[in-house]
């Protein structure tokens, strides 16, 4: 059962707000109503972005920044449980995964802390040029202004993090439009920074219609960035619309990963089973497209079902469960018509590819076409690709044969492939012997091709989020 939490209100300009109206957030579990939250529009977009230009007129020091963000981190640790328990309810995730999401947006809060305090400008050698004699300069880092973030559903407390924790470190006044199935993480980060000390208009979240909110963060020349966590299409059509601001993209991806012949396989097929399953497989690194050496192809695929077969299904609030419902029955069915559209087209389903309940069981399809949907395109659901391949450029090469660019991985013992693969690889992150799902958060994030066009991890966020500005001095 989902938990039931009472209706909140949103964080605009310090004050916690209703409107008038309500969304109704519902368990993808059981369709419960776990919460409502009052609807924003336009209007409370406009009153957001004066908030917090409003907010920025007095900067914040970097040190009570970063007191703000450790005392979140604390708080986040004192109420992980909740936190986990909300995340469970609102996104449908499995409490197992939903803790591991505390953990890490506790880990995303204290890189950024670290962040502010090291924010610093560089000098430039001036006497290294004629031009520069008798004359001293250096750069100093400033915030770039009112950032707008819009966040997806799929981790809903952790990638409200990488958008608000380094937009604080920066000296950056925040918008955040979360996604409108899971608002309450959000709105519990919101709680903590208020009660962390954060000062009124410097964070305000607002819910409601994506693109009439979406429309005044674009259009609003106050906001300087826009930072874009979902799907490419909305990303990619944000930014055409916005060709003066800088727009940030963390978008989907197609993960493939390739198990060589001299790779360890049954630690291969331990990390793809626990990785393409997670969360339904609604991660944006999902193991999704698995292409084994011919050499071991029979061997991997026989330690590997089993172990996906081993995975339980069932309630999200369960702590046993490992994987639980997507997050509507729309997505659902989708994937069961991506799964179905493989089976026309030749290719064999070894596990799963049917309902139980609700829910759709963690399945495993061997050698789809590879035009089909699974072999290219993104998923998004608990459904992953088993293929043979004889060689590494062969692996490479389908590998790359998608539109999405964002981490991919590679299991081999040879020091060799593992360049070979880090180099061809066309993706912002090559992961070797772990599964590609794997992400620290202080790690870059972020892809290439479709993917994106930035890097998140506190630190590269920051640089995102600043200005340099030159100072030069006539001595
Ligand atoms: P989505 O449908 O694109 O929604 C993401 C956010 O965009 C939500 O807040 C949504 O609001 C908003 N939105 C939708 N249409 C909009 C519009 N026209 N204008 C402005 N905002 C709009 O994506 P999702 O289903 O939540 O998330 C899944 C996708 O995110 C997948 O493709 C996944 O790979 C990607 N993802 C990428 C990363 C990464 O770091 N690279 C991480 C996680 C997820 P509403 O909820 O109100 O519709």
């Amino acid at each position: 059962m989902a938990t039931t939490v009472s209706d909140r209100k949103l964080l605009l300009d310090g004050e916690w707000v209703e409107t008038g109206e309500w969304l109704e957030v519902a368990s993808p579990y059981d369709g419960s109503t776990v919460a409502r939250v009052p609807k924003a529009g336009a209007d409370e977009a406009r009153a957001a972005i004066d908030a917090a230009e409003r907010a920025m007129r007095e900067p914040l020091p970097a040190h009570k920044r970063a007191e703000i963000l450790v005392r979140v981190a604390g708080a986040l640790g004192r109420r992980a449980d909740e936190a986990a328990r909300l995340i469970s309810a609102e996104a449908g995730k499995p409490l197992k995964a939903a803790r591991a999401e505390v953990a890490r947006a506790m880990s995303t809060y204290t890189m950024a802390a670290v962040e502010v305090r090291k924010l610093a400008g560089d000098m430039v050698p001036m006497d290294a040029s004629q031009a520069g004699e008798g004359k001293l300069a250096f750069t100093q880092r400033l915030p770039i202004g009112v950032i707008g973030a819009i966040s997806p559903f799929n981790f809903p407390l952790n990638l409200v993090a990488h958008k608000i924790a380094p937009a604080l470190a920066a000296g950056c006044a925040i918008v955040l439009k979360p996604a409108s199935q899971t608002p309450l993480s959000a709105l519990l980060l919101a709680e903590l920074e208020t009660d962390a000390g954060l000062p009124r208009g410097w964070l305000n979240v607002i819910v409601g219609p994506a693109s009439e909110i979406g429309d005044v963060l674009v259009e609003d020349e106050r906001v300087k960035l826009l930072t874009f966590t979902g799907s490419p299409d909305v990303g990619w059509g944000l930014r055409e619309r916005a060709p003066r601001k800088k727009v940030s993209l963390e978008l989907g991806n197609a993960t493939p990963v390739i198990v060589e012949a001299d790779a360890d396989v049954e630690d291969a097929a331990t990390r793809c089973a626990a990785n393409a399953f997670s969360f339904a497989g609604q991660s944006c690194i999902s193991v999704q497209r698995i292409y084994v050496h011919e050499d071991v192809y029979e061997r991997f695929r026989d330690a590997f079902v089993p172990k996906v077969e081993a995975l339980v299904t069932g309630d999200p609030a369960d702590e046993e469960t490992d994987v639980g419902p997507l997050i509507n029955r729309d997505d659902r069915d989708r994937v069961l018509a991506w799964i179905e559209e493989a089976r026309h087209g030749g290719a064999a389903i070894l596990t799963g590819g049917r309902l139980e309940g609700e829910l759709l069981l963690p399945t495993v399809v061997e050698r789809p076409a590879l035009d089909a949907k699974l072999s290219c395109d993104e998923a998004f659901g608990p459904v992953c690709t088993l293929q043979p391949y004889a060689t590494l450029d062969e692996a490479i090469e389908r590998a790359n044969a998608t539109r999405y660019g964002l981490q991919a991985g590679i299991f081999t013992t040879s020091l060799r492939s593992a360049f070979e693969a880090g180099r061809r690889l066309e993706f912002g992150g090559v992961i070797v012997n772990e599964a590609p799902t794997f992400r620290a958060d202080q790690m870059p994030y972020g892809g290439v091709k479709d993917s994106g066009n930035t890097r998140e991890g506190p630190a590269w966020a920051v640089r995102e989020m600043t200005v340099e500005r030159l100072v030069v001095i006539q001595l």
